[in-house]
């Protein structure tokens, strides 16, 4: 990728588990990183490394009140991602995407700078076409218990929509599909945390259901790379929406098996019920990027999950 030059950048949820990568990434690649986060889900040891760094400071903050700073580009990433947080407080997840985001445009609009969205494949919901493409509409229970992620989501996009045509503002949005890496919370309940704990537990695997849903699962280094594509390399008429995701789909039961077998674990599979709206398949249309952006997923599934795996053996052994 050419050098963008340097930059101040904000970056919202950026103690969490992509927003601490995309810091260590814009700083590598030589700009100030402004890490704004109100440490919900997010921690000060995804970012410790990065704390010595003159360029890098963090600021906690809650997105849902307004906030004064001075950038020259914004990353809103902010908001709780796993249905175990998102569901904790509903009332705040949607406040967080929605007073989250008015805050964040109102701020670009101010400072006239580009500004990119994290949403997400959630905004097709329990999608009747398949693979996803950016034109589906999706189909998303409005009062089910994701619909504060989903809908919070939804409408995040609509403000973005609306705030480049009325105020000519410069948007860039990504709908990113499942992430797996490094530095994923182990407690917060999705698939690859919770598998990869309990095998290297030697604890039993909880499939939810038959394990026949699917998800394509793209590791957060590709992830960031077309996050940061997305915001340098396209021209300020690609606002998207872009799906960011892998498109290698795997069953959750497959996912399973892989985990146990990369693991080396005892573990057994057990089945627990499925949870409320639990899409039945999911995968990503990624012509989109790959003609706009150059961009598509390098890092072959069972090379992404080593290093997660290697990650959580660590962190698991730190705790005892
Ligand atoms: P995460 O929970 O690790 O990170 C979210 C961060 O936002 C945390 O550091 C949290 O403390 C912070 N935060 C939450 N509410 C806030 C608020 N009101 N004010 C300030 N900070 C707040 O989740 P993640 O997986 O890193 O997800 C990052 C973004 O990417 C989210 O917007 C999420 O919706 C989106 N996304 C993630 C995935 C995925 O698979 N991980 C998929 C689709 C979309
Ligand atoms: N805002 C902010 N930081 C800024 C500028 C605005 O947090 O640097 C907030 C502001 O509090 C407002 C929101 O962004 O509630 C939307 O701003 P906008 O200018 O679009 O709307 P208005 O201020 O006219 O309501
Ligand atoms: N899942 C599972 N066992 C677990 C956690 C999740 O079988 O311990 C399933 C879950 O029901 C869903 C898929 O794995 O079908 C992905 O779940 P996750 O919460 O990671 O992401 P999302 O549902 O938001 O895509």
């Amino acid at each position: 990728m050419r050098n963008y030059g340097n930059r101040r950048v904000l970056v919202t949820g950026g103690a969490g588990f992509i927003g601490s990568h995309l810091c260590e990434r814009l700083l590598a690649r030589g700009h100030e990183v402004l890490c704004v986060d109100n440490f919900f889900t997010g921690t000060r040891g995804n970012i410790q490394h990065l704390l010595d760094d003159p360029a890098f400071e963090v600021l906690r903050h809650d997105i849902t009140f307004p906030l004064y700073v001075e950038v020259d580009e914004v990353y809103n990433l902010a908001c709780p991602a796993s249905p175990v947080h998102y569901q904790f407080d509903p009332v705040q997840t949607t406040k967080t995407s929605v007073m989250g985001a008015i805050n964040m445009l109102g701020l670009a609009k101010r400072l006239r700078v580009r500004i990119l969205q994290a949403s997400t494949s959630e905004v097709y919901g329990d999608p009747e076409v398949h693979p996803q493409h950016e034109g589906y509409w999706g189909r998303v229970n409005p009062i089910g218990p994701r619909a504060c992620y989903d809908e919070g989501k939804r409408c995040a996009e609509t403000l973005f929509f609306d705030y480049h045509r009325q105020h000519g503002l410069r948007i860039k949005v990504a709908r990113i599909f499942n992430t797996y890496g490094p530095r994923m919370h182990p407690d917060d309940g999705r698939v690859v945390s919770n598998f990869i704990v309990q095998a290297l537990r030697n604890k039993d695997i909880t499939v939810y259901g038959d394990g026949g849903q699917t998800r394509s699962f793209c590791y957060v280094d590709d992830l960031v790379d077309g996050l940061v594509r997305l915001m340098e390399e396209t021209p300020d008429d690609f606002t998207g929406p872009v799906n960011l995701g892998n498109p290698q789909e795997l069953t959750i039961r497959e996912l399973a098996e892989r985990i146990i077998e990369l693991t080396g674990s005892r573990s057994r599979i057990v089945h627990r019920p499925l949870p409320a709206d639990d899409p039945r398949q999911r995968r990503p249309d990624i012509r989109l990027a790959r003609e706009a952006l150059g961009w598509q997923p390098t890092t072959p599934v069972e090379e992404g999950l080593q290093a997660t795996i290697q990650y959580f053996d660590r962190l698991l052994a730190a705790c005892g």
